[in-house]
Order: structure tokens, then C-alpha cells, then sequence
């Protein structure tokens, strides 16, 4: 333990598998004594869970990261620490390193479990630490966890992803699929559900519904239907899903068991086969509308939200028409609209036809007012 009250303030951004990690960095630094500051000015120990899925979200860290100098400048002794997505590239993690000469730690998703023993080693008087590893597995599991998200406790079922869509950089930076063991999953569910704080489990991986493939384990749907029998007053949750991989099964799961929640996030990204197959995404319009079809057939009231990326390199006019007449048939309860932004490492990155950004702006804004819409008409049918 510290003798002095020590603090520690970490900013997050992405999406809630960063969230869920950050619960992980505040457990391992709440192990070390630290306690959770209200803001970066007061913090001790300042820590930035970064993300390099959207250029935004990646500038936005930058940013951020950049605005600490002045700070530093003042209090050398405050410890600064970057990790997540973007860190895990080798190439960013070497230019931050370089441009910011005041962050004391960088490392990258694979070597989560070991921030401990970095801050460690830093506290101990070791310069600037970079560490990188591209040995990825399921080591963070293991760490401690302060739950931050109210009511709803994140449970990891799996780390990585296999499918290599072609604007995404996901597979490299967190490494091929590793599914947790059910049991393990299991008794984390148990112990979370042990207090009476949490009425919802959210089950996270970049692509769940291919849960157990890669080792010899039960389905999605059959750890669905396990975690349901569970004791207790919950409803139970997941995220994400890949419409190639959405089983009768697991819509069966989610439409008997009472515990699952009523709603399903499918990203569809684009409403045109061309796209899809130049995404890589292995299915088509038509499979997608089939699965929508069933959801709808099986579970009426069941809540379907979804992705779009506008400007894909390639996108006509008409491509784009056929993503808005997809909206319109399939009346979504909600979507969040992307303009497509290059990602380096990524095959899209390369692809000729990139669409100007003026284009994408125009029709990220016709998606979004189209949604609009749809919601108000949804809300004045009922
Ligand atoms: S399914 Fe595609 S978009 Fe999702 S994480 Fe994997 S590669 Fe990225």
C-alpha cells in the first residue's frame, strides 16, 4: 500500500471492450493502493486507454495526450501512460515516444496484464518504458477488475478476431480469436452476480457468435442458455455480432430464454453486395435481410440496431442508394453512421476510389436524417 493517498485518472476512448479493459487498469492500480482521482489535474498516475478504429477517435487521443506537456512541465513527478489499440502498433507507439518525450509508459492491448509491474519499474526509477509484444492471449483475464459501469457488469468471452473485413485493423491489433473457457466464464458471472448491484451481464468479444470455435468448447448459443440458468435477477446481454455467424440457434436463445435481452446490434455496414464483398464481409444483402427476417418472425418486440460505413473506396451513388433502401426496408431502432476513414496496415487503405470526404459527409448526413425519420414514424406508429 501507499503510505501518502495516491491517485490515478484514466481516460478512455473507443469502444466497451477499452471500457472494460479500463476496468482492468483501475484494478490492477487500485491493487497498488491508488485510488481513482476525479480529474487529470489531481491524478498521480494519468492514463490514456487509446483506440485506432476511426481516425477520429485516434486524433481525439492525440490530442489529448499532447495538451499533458504543460502539466508535465509543472509536476515531473506525475507518471503518464498510454496503451490500448493504437499502442499496440509498433510504428505509433515508436512516434509517440518520440513526439511526446513526457509520457513515462507505453504498451500496447497485449501486454495489459503487465501494467502493473511497468508502473512498477518506473516508480523504481527505470526511464521511459516501451514495451511491445505481439504475443497475444488471454493473460488479462487474469488481473484484477474494478467494475465501473453502474448496474451492468462486462464479462469478456473472448479476445480477437478472425475475419479480417478489409477496412479494419481489429485482427491486428488484438490477434486472432482465443475463446475463455465456459467455466472460467461462468464463475465470473457468479461472482459479479453476487452482490445485488448488477441486473445486467453484457458478454464482449469483437465477434461473438463464433464463441468456442477455436478450441474445443460449447456454442454461443449453449453458453447463452448456461448463463441464463444461472440464479438470480439479471437480463443478459452481447455484443458484437457478425451476421455471418448469427445462428437460428442463438435467435432461438434469445427468443426463449426470459432472462435474454430483446435486442440485437448487427452491423450491416453497406446495403450493396459490391461493397460487401469488397469489405470482405462473406455475406450478402439478401442473407442479411434473411436473418432480420427471422429476428422479426421470432422475437417481434426484438430491438435490431446496426453499422454503416459511408465512402467505402469504391462507393457509387448508386452503391450508396442501395445502403439507404436497406435502411429503409429494415426500419432499424437505431444505426450509428461512419464515413469511412483509412487505416493504415489495412487493405482498404491501398484500394483505388476513394470517395471525397465532401461526398461522405453528404451522405453520413442523408443516413442520419433518414434514421431520424424512421425513429419519429416507429414512435408515432406504436
Ligand atoms: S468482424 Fe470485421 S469489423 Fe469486426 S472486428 Fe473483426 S475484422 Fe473488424
Amino acid at each position: 500500500m501507499l503510505a501518502v493517498e495516491k491517485r490515478y485518472f484514466i481516460t478512455t476512448f473507443g469502444c466497451q471492450l477499452n471500457v472494460h479493459e479500463s476496468e482492468k487498469l483501475a484494478g490492477m492500480l487500485e491493487e497498488l493502493g491508488y485510488i481513482e482521482g476525479n480529474d487529470i489535474s489531481s491524478a498521480d498516475v494519468i492514463v490514456f486507454n487509446t483506440c485506432a478504429i476511426r481516425e477520429g477517435a485516434q486524433d481525439r487521443a492525440i490530442g489529448n495526450i499532447g495538451s499533458l506537456k504543460k502539466i508535465k512541465r509543472k509536476h515531473p513527478e506525475k507518471i503518464v501512460a498510454v496503451c490500448g489499440c493504437m499502442t499496440q502498433q509498433l510504428s505509433e507507439s515508436e512516434w509517440l515516444k518520440k513526439t511526446f518525450p513526457f509520457v513515462d509508459i507505453i504498451f500496447g492491448t497485449s501486454n495489459l496484464y503487465e501494467f502493473k509491474d511497468f508502473l512498477q519499474r518506473r516508480l523504481a526509477g527505470e526511464k521511459r518504458i516501451l514495451e511491445h509484444s505481439e504475443d497475444f492471449n488471454l493473460e488479462g483475464e487474469n488481473v484484477a477488475l474494478k467494475r465501473t459501469s453502474g448496474n451492468n457488469a462486462w464479462i469478456n468471452i473472448m479476445q480477437g478476431c478472425n475475419n479480417f473485413c478489409t477496412y479494419c485493423i481489429v485482427p491486428y491489433v488484438r490477434g486472432r480469436e482465443r475463446s475463455r473457457s465456459s467455466d472460467e466464464i461462468l464463475e465470473e458471472i457468479k461472482e459479479a452476480l453476487k452482490g445485488p448491484k448488477y441486473t445486467s451481464v453484457t458478454l464482449l468479444g469483437q465477434n461473438v457468435n463464433s464463441y468456442g470455435q477455436d478450441r474445443d468448447e460449447i456454442s454461443f448459443a449453449e453458453l447463452l442458455r448456461k448463463i441464463c440458468a444461472l440464479k438470480g435477477n439479471f437480463k443478459v446481454g452481447f455484443m458484437t455480432s457478425h451476421p455471418k455467424d448469427l445462428t437460428s440457434e442463438v435467435i432461438d436463445v434469445i427468443a426463449n430464454e426470459d432472462k435474454m435481452k430483446k435486442e440485437i446490434h448487427l452491423p450491416v455496414q453497406s446495403g450493396s453486395n459490391k461493397i460487401l464483398a469488397k469489405m470482405n464481409r462473406k455475406y450478402t444483402r439478401e442473407s442479411y435481410l434473411k436473418i432480420v427476417k427471422e429476428i422479426r418472425e421470432k422475437i417481434p418486440d426484438c430491438r435490431i440496431t446496426t453499422d454503416i460505413i459511408v465512402g467505402f473506396p469504391g462507393e457509387s451513388e448508386e452503391d450508396f442508394e442501395e445502403t439507404v433502401s436497406l435502411l429503409k426496408e429494415v426500419k432499424f431502432d437505431d444505426i450509428f453512421a461512419f464515413m469511412y476513414s483509412k487505416r493504415k496496415g489495412t487493405v482498404a487503405e491501398k484500394m483505388e476510389g476513394q470517395v471525397p470526404e465532401e461526398i461522405k459527409n453528404k451522405r453520413v448526413n442523408k443516413c442520419l436524417a433518414l434514421q431520424k425519420e424512421i425513429k419519429r414514424s416507429k414512435l408515432e406508429d406504436r
